[in-house]
């Protein structure tokens, strides 16, 4: 007798290798049937003679994955069976109506990939471009679904006899690997000279040897990579690295470091398990780890005033080969001029990096989409996702309630990706970055046309930020024949959690970034809300203080430090004695006092990222600073672990909002300063306040409105000590949620704004409300 069950996985499960996986199962266990993929998935018809072997294969299904592939649901139903097949075999894909189709994540390298190109007895010795089901580009090289090679970049290299039978058969670890090349037939590798574009190089040995000797002689070259251009250099060569942040204008933005192996980290950084598996696993992001003591051999100028350091790993045949070659960590930073986004065009690129690079590594395979380098921390044992694109995008994320009709969410002003979502499928786009100049927003309408292209997804809603002037904003007003909803930032942050979680609220969401806009028109940033996805009330908030200049003042925190000051010490204070001022003209104090009194050009901002910059700036007397957050990471860095007491700090009532009042804070920390107290104390009592005052607050709300979970978002909650410390104060009383996959900076809010304009339309029966 034969049983037989119809078994449907969803998941990443598809272009990672998943069917020859199943198909090599199925057969070692003596199954018959087939499998296939669907538009949501991969199902499987599979028979056996007993429902313990069946039981048996469902186990092995769920316990042996290949390596990139993850379950997230599977589900099984018992089948009629009339007569079984006589063997198992691959079947065609099943194309369904409505379900969504899929573009599989970029996979990095995998190992059996990896040991080829290093085999010299074999034909991919060295091959640039070699891929397997298992790993190799995907949604950098797709062009339209289904995901098939003659709908990528890899439709203009017909695949030579050898790798046609690899293709073609299911035993191979290339059945249908669609970016499937070798030597003989695939992409090609040229460097080639900044200038009359010729090749370069002495002529000894092939592209890639000749670009390591280059690196390693003190050139920057531009490296055509997948999902963009890199900028590289040697890491251990100050001067190299100083003069590619000169040449690429940029000051002290860390930069990140390729190196070779596992073991090479470790002898830069301190690492755990978590790190070790991020660095090495499937999307191989940029993981921000604490630079080991004395780890001298990367220059300090590729991460200056920086206790930390960005790593990956190699995640192409081409990084491989070339690491291998130069034996040394690489700088691989975006090929771009600071603030523009990365170049992935080569014509763009030869024009836009020809400043700044001495050569260019280029290849012949298109980039499709772009797709910076991911970025990654981790926190409490477990990863954060904090940029979020190459390797991650564009996967879905499986939402608890479908949406009630298809949506786009455009993100946020800073760090943009956006989100689009249909069903119960929501799918973040690559990271974008500020839309602040004409190339991003270019490419952020061309990003929305393609990924809306791929899923099919035409979205009937559209979620904006509150914020009139954001061009995010704009475009959305611009899209016709859509309904469209405006989310608060913050509100949107919290949702974002909640979605991630598969939650509804209502929760307590503690949101604390920079700046956001608030329902009030004034700036937010340090907000305890009340949340469900349909609405939020604002519970607490820090004590605002005036930026004087706007814009200005972020840039130059000394303003915010001076309106901090005067503000705790009832404009009586000790500026004089304080390093931070004192290369700050008299003058401009003066201005910015005035600005302040006036209530002129100073808008008042909650953001608790603005409490981080002004401590920051009078601890480490550094008034200015270069990039957003970077006095914020180097408080966190300062911080003392051992030093555990918070300062004093109030906490208000006024009109149903409770005000966290940092200002015997202030003062107390600058008693501290005065008398001679170490910095790496200072910035620990910091934190400390910082997370007795929250988790007081929130103990509050839980009092008077009952328990609920606490969700911590917002950009600060990167900080480590700030996400540890507070989930670790609340922990025995609220079930406390932190970002994982999702970002918990507005690279994450998009996905926020998706299920807050979903709750919204529901509500309010679809009627355009904007
Ligand atoms: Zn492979
Ligand atoms: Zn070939």
């Amino acid at each position: 007798m034969t049983i037989g069950r119809h078994i449907e996985i969803r998941g990443v499960v598809q272009g990672v290798g998943f069917r020859p996986w199943v198909y090599k199962l199925a057969r070692t266990a003596g199954l018959t049937g087939s499998v296939s993929n669907d538009a949501a998935g991969v199902v499987i018809d599979a028979f056996a003679a007993t429902e313990h072997e069946l039981d048996a294969f469902l186990a092995r299904l769920r316990a042996e994955l290949p390596p990139a592939a993850r379950i997230e649901r599977l589900s099984w139903a018992a089948l009629a069976v009339a007569q079984s097949p006589r063997s198992f075999e691959i079947a065609p894909s099943r194309a369904e109506g409505e379900r969504r189709p899929s573009i599989p994540a970029d996979l990095a390298t995998c190992e059996a990939c990896a040991r080829e190109i290093a085999d010299p007895r074999d034909r991919r010795h060295r091959y640039a471009f070699t891929s397997c089901t298992h790993c190799g580009p995907r949604f950098t090289i797709a062009l339209d679904v289904p995901y098939d090679r003659a709908t990528t970049t890899m439709a203009t290299f017909p695949m030579c006899p050898e790798c046609q039978r690899e293709y073609d058969d299911p035993d191979d670890r290339r059945f249908h690997a669609q970016p499937n090349a070798c030597p003989r037939c695939g992409p090609t590798l040229r460097l080639v000279s900044n200038g009359d574009g010729g090749e370069v190089g002495d002529g000894d040995g092939d592209a890639l040897r000749r670009a390591a000797r280059l690196l390693a002689s003190g050139k920057i070259l531009a490296i055509k990579g997948l999902g963009g251009w890199h900028l590289a250099c040697d890491a251990t060569n100050a001067e190299s690295v100083a003069e590619l942040r000169r040449r690429k204008h940029r000051d002290e933005k860390p930069f990140a470091v390729m190196v070779k192996d596992l073991a090479a980290a470790e002898r830069l950084v301190q690492m755990g398990e978590a790190e070790r598996d991020l660095l090495a696993g499937p999307a191989h992001p940029i993981v921000i780890m604490p630079r080991r003591e004395g780890a001298g051999e990367v220059a300090l100028e590729v991460a200056p005033q920086s206790g930390t350091l960005g790593l990956m790993l190699p995640y192409t045949p081409l990084h491989h080969v070339l690491m291998g070659d130069v034996g040394r960590p690489l700088v691989m930073t975006s090929g771009n001029l600071d603030s523009e986004p990365i170049a992935c065009d080569d014509d763009d690129a030869f024009e836009r990096l020809a400043l700044i690079a001495d050569a260019f590594l280029v290849h012949d395979r298109v980039i499709a989409s772009r797709a910076d380098d991911s970025v990654a921390v981790v926190a409490m044992g477990r990863p954060i996702v904090t940029r979020r694109s190459r390797g991650f995008v564009p996967g879905r994320i499986t939402l608890a309630r479908p949406l009630a009709r298809p949506s786009l969410a455009c993100g946020a002003h800073l760090k943009n990706a956006f989100c689009l979502g249909a069903g119960d499928g929501a799918y973040f786009g690559p990271h974008i970055g500020d839309l602040d100049n004409v190339a991003a927003y270019e490419g952020y309408e061309k990003a929305i046309e393609r990924l809306e292209g791929f899923l099919r997804i035409r979205p009937e809603v559209i979620a904006h930020d509150m914020h009139p002037d954001y061009l995010s904003t704009r475009y959305a007003l611009g899209r016709p024949d859509v309904t469209r909803v405006a989310v608060q930032h913050h509100h949107a942050h919290v949702a974002s959690a909640l979605a991630e979680h598969g939650l509804e609220g209502p929760v307590i969401g503690v949101a604390f970034d920079g700046t956001g806009f608030g329902t009030d028109g004034t700036s937010w940033g340090g907000e305890i809300l009340v949340a469900d996805l349909a609405g939020f009330e604002r519970v607490a908030s820090l004590r605002p203080v005036r930026l004087a200049g706007g814009d200005r003042a972020i840039e130059q925190p000394w303003r915010t430090a001076l309106a901090l000051l005067d503000d705790a010490f009832d404009g009586d204070s000790p500026i004089d004695r304080l390093s931070l001022f004192d290369h700050v003209p008299r003058s401009e104090i003066m201005a910015v006092r005035r600005m302040i009194a006036a209530e002129v050009h100073a808008p008042l901002a909650s953001g608790a990222g603005r409490y981080f910059d002004a401590f920051g700036a009078i601890g480490l007397g550094r008034p200015r600073v270069s990039f957003e957050g970077q006095l914020a990471m180097a408080w966190e860095q300062a911080a003392d672990p051992s030093e555990t007491r918070p300062y004093p700090y109030a906490v208000q009532s006024a009109e149903a909002l409770w005000r966290v009042d940092l200002r015997p804070t202030v003062r107390a920390a600058i008693d501290e300063l005065l008398s001679g107290r170490s910095i790496g104390t200072l910035a620990a009592r910091f934190h400390e306040t910082l997370v007795a005052a929250t988790a007081d607050v929130v103990r509050a709300v839980g009092r008077s409105r009952g328990t609920m979970p606490v969700m911590l978002t917002g950009g600060c909650f990167q900080n480590v000590r700030l996400a540890s410390g507070l989930a670790r104060a609340l922990a025995s009383d609220f079930a406390v949620y932190v970002h994982g996959h999702v970002p918990p900076g507005d690279g994450g809010i998009a996905l926020g704004q998706l299920v807050v304009a979903d709750a919204g339309v529901r509500s309010r029966g679809g009627v355009a409300c904007v």
